[in-house]
């Protein structure tokens, strides 16, 4: 689909304190929609000098009205933001679509979630604050919660308005001045977001975008001497690049890295009720999750029955355009589609339980991979070992509960899991076994509530983002002793 032509907000150009600029670099790159493979305009090609203005905006910007604005009146900006992104839904999401491949119905969703985080932040903006110590006679001891500075958000392509959502937001609630890095493959709602920001009432400077690739734009950003903190979300590789680059500035750091999340199908589940989450936790967002469900482990008795409840369900799915809203769009690119099939290739000596449906008129250019659901799969394959990225589902089967912890926990990552069973001592002994950032009972994701603190443990990354929990991350706490005798 081409780009709308009444588009509120400029994707050839960078916003840099409260205006639309050129990249200073005079280049652009190419913006291709998955679903047809077809380039349909392009984005700006930030460079570090592009980083290097919006840092020294953001830096102002933190030293000017916004610096001084008591915290309810950020808050009042947050509310208005995020009511301006409710009334933008249907054009936010069709633009996600088309930028990203997803769904329409489940880029409504991301819009609506972006929205939710304004509103939670709205609220929680004059809520978050340091407390008094008691301590010896004669002293009056309190800590103060202080926004870091200038944080930098560098965001991947997955879920952009609720990764955009989660941490400018937060980062925002707490008094800093932000400077985001969108992915090259997926920037326009980044854009879109900062234009509402600013029809909202931010100061100009206290959000700043810089489109651009990430040896570039994202790599100047992440050493840049000027930032106090920095948000990223995208691979582990990156991640690394980014903790080392941010070491060399001794300034704190939050990664969500990817993931190889687990469910876990006792003899005693209720399967039908799993059975929805299972295939979409698995096939969301064509699997291009960071805790999507890779692996499902389930135990013997249940086995054949789940498999092959999982198969009629994969049978029923379609896989198209985003627009035409089915169950499953194109993957972002044809890089992550090469990526994919080499992981199936990587799984030609494996049961091949059920593979979706790719509707006849997807466009012969479209990123299309069918979902694919491996059964019988040990858990040290490096189909059940690697974050593949993509829709594709390993069922691994295990006799006991101490086994089917260690297969739970047996990978580098600890991001998500997820249990089913209806014996409440099992849940509550599983919560506790299982290594991640996140465990659900009878269900998977909770419905992504904003409320709830979300991170990683092992190289899903480190630190929380999302709740309460972020604008601890996004802030520094002095203590003050005063002793008055
Ligand atoms: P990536 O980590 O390369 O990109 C994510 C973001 O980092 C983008 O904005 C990119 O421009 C930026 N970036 C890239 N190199 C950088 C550098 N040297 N310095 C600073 N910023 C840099 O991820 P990708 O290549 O888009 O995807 C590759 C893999 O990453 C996927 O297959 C998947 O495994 C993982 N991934 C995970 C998530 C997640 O939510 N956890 C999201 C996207 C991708």
């Amino acid at each position: 689909m081409p780009l709308p032509p009444d588009l509120w907000f400029d994707p050839t150009k960078c916003f840099i304190n409260g205006e639309w600029v050129a990249p200073l670099g005079g280049e652009q790159l190419g913006l291709t929609d998955p679903s047809t493979g077809a380039e349909i305009g392009t984005i700006a090609r930030g460079t570090a000098q592009d980083v290097d203005a919006a840092v020294a905006a953001a830096d102002a910007a933190r030293k000017g009205e916004w610096g001084r604005m008591p915290a309810f009146e950020r808050g009042r900006i947050l509310a208005k933001l995020g009511h301006l992104i409710l009334t933008k839904t249907e054009e936010l999401a069709r633009l996600e679509s088309t930028d990203v491949g997803k769904p329409l119905t489940q880029a409504r969703a991301d819009a609506v979630a972006m929205a939710r985080y304004m509103e939670f932040y709205a609220g929680a903006a004059d809520k978050v604050h340091g407390e008094t110590i008691p301590y010896l006679d004669g002293y009056t001891v309190y800590t103060l919660r202080e926004p870091h500075g200038v944080t930098g958000h560098i965001v991947p392509w997955n879920y952009p308005m609720q990764i955009i959502g989660r941490s400018v937001g937060a980062a925002l609630t707490m008094g800093n001045t932000c400077v985001l890095k969108p992915a090259e493959e997926a920037c326009l709602t980044a854009l879109a977001f900062a234009d509402l920001a600013h029809q909202a009432g931010l100061p100009a400077g206290v959000l700043n975008v810089v489109p651009g690739l990430g040896a570039e734009a994202g790599a100047a950003l992440s050493s840049h001497k000027g930032v106090h903190h920095m948000s990223f979300t995208g691979s582990v590789a990156t991640g690394v690049r980014i903790q080392t680059a941010a070491a060399q500035n001794v300034i704190p750091v939050t990664l969500e890295l990817g993931g190889k999340s687990p469910q876990l199908v006792f003899d005693d589940a209720d399967i039908d009720a799993a059975l929805p989450f299972l295939v979409n936790g698995g096939i969301q967002n064509a699997g291009q999750t960071c805790s999507a469900a890779s692996r499902i482990l389930v135990q013997r008795g249940v086995y054949d029955e789940v498999l092959a409840k999982m198969a009629a369900k994969y049978g029923e799915l379609r896989v198209g355009p985003a627009l035409s809203d089915l169950n499953v769009g194109p993957l972002i690119s044809a890089r992550q589609k090469q990526i994919v099939t080499g992981f199936l290739d990587k799984g030609k000596d494996l049961e091949r339980a059920a593979q979706a449906v790719i509707v006849d008129d997807a466009p012969e250019g479209g990123h299309y991979v069918a979902p694919t659901l491996f059964a019988g799969v040990s858990a040290d394959h490096t189909l059940a070992q690697d974050e593949i990225f993509g829709p594709v589902q390993v069922v691994i089967p295990f006799d006991s509960e101490e086994e089917a912890v260690a297969i739970a926990n047996g990978t580098d990552y600890g991001l998500v899991a997820s249990v089913w069973s209806q014996n409440g001592a099992r849940q509550m002994r599983l919560a506790k076994a299982i290594d991640t950032g996140q465990v659900f009972l009878n269900n998977y994701g909770a419905g992504g509530g904003v409320e709830l603190p979300f991170g990683g443990v092992g190289k899903s990354g480190h630190g929380r983002e999302k709740g309460f929990e972020a604008l601890f991350g996004f802030s520094k706490l002095k203590t003050v002793a005063a002793l008055h005798g």
